[in-house]
């Protein structure tokens, strides 16, 4: 332990981000006070809500030229002025693009050995699993036969709702941005059927598939995405807004589908954030574990390797180029 790297915002970038809207510098390795713990960086999650933060428009907070970039990590306890912790204690936090970072020691949570390999810990068993299972579950309750369709199907987010809504005995549709992607979605998520939203017409594809209308639309992307599905919704259907992929890269946010269509069809629409259901973390563990260790819930991970790759990898992220949920091996 002698140098402490991280990555910093270079320029704000005007649409989609490039590596060089980055910089990697060297900086002191933090000392500690009283209660605090230094970690060491394992694994970095790389996540949208990255681009709103550098555009200075999510409720998390912001990320200013020369500052370095937030994100949670799985960390490994290195130094400990804490009670608390100790050090090669493995626990989750905000250790941000780094190699290292100081903590009050009530900022930090064990990851339970249950939680194996560590990296799930901050995909299918971390903050993109429980947005999922707050989503599918706790919002749409939805009902075996219930036609379910998720766009960005194979992310972080979306793998484990679409398998969330299997096991629940739904129909699930996925919209993915490739063929590959859309294999991979029904060979190995168990999609029942996925469209490529590049290739093919979506709103004929979701007429042919969904042919007595949408159910659960778990909307990950905005645009013009919720627009086609918001046209295609059963009586009842549930609409969980949750992502807005199709436009964290612009300056200007789209109108949105017309209300009536949601009046129509007299949808529920649920706002989610994921922060909400951070007190429901142990229920959603106690009931993904074992789904996970069974295989009945997979992800697949997106992990490129040395903290010098975020910037490339999370200009992947947002151009819809990962494959999986991202992630960065930081530390070993
Ligand atoms: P992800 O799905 O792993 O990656 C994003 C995916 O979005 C891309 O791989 C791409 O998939 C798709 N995409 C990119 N540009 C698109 C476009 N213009 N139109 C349609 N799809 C596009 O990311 P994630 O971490 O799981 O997050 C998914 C969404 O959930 C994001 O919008 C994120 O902000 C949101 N989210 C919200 C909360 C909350 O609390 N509300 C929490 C976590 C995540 P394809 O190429 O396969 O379409």
């Amino acid at each position: 332990m002698s140098k402490n790297f991280q990555v910093q915002l270079a320029s704000f970038p005007k649409s989609i981000p490039r590596p060089n809207d980055f910089k990697l510098i060297e900086t002191p390795i933090p000392d500690l006070s009283l209660d605090q713990v230094l970690c060491e960086t394992l694994y970095l999650s790389l996540d949208p809500y990255m681009r709103s933060q550098i555009a200075g428009r999510h409720m998390s907070g912001s990320v200013g030229v020369n500052e370095p970039m937030i994100g949670e990590t799985v960390s490994r306890v290195v130094m400990s002025e804490s009670n608390d912790f100790k050090p090669g204690d493995i626990v989750r936090c905000f250790g941000g693009w780094q190699h290292y970072s100081a903590h009050n020691a009530s900022a930090l949570q064990m990851v339970a050995d249950t939680i194996d390999p560590m990296s799930y810990a901050l995909s299918i068993l971390g903050m993109p699993g429980l947005t999922a299972y707050a989503g599918i579950i706790w919002q749409a309750e939805p009902k075996p036969g219930d036609v379910v369709v998720i766009p960005a199907a194979i992310g972080g987010v979306g793998a484990t709702a679409g398998q969330l809504a299997k096991l629940k005995g739904c129909v699930v549709v996925g919209i993915a941005g490739s063929e590959e992607k859309c294999q991979y979605a029904t060979e190995e998520l168990s999609y029942d059927a996925c469209i490529n939203r590049k290739t093919e017409n979506v709103s004929d594809r979701l007429k042919e598939l969904c042919p007595d209308g949408i159910n659960v639309f778990f909307d990950l992307v905005g645009g013009e995405l919720l627009q086609t599905a918001s046209e295609q919704l059963a009586i009842g259907a549930r609409v969980i807004l949750c992502g807005l992929m199709s436009e964290y890269n612009n300056s200007t946010r789209a109108a949105g589908p017309a209300p009536g269509l949601w009046i129509k069809a007299r949808a529920i629409i649920y706002g989610l954030v994921v922060y909400d259901y951070e007190h429901r973390r142990e229920e959603f563990l106690k009931n993904c574990i074992p789904y996970v260790k069974s295989g009945e819930l997979k992800i697949r991970e997106d992990i490129t390797m040395g903290l010098e790759t975020a910037p490339e990898s999370f200009c992947r992220l947002m151009q819809g180029d990962n494959f999986g949920k991202a992630l960065v091996r930081v530390g070993t």
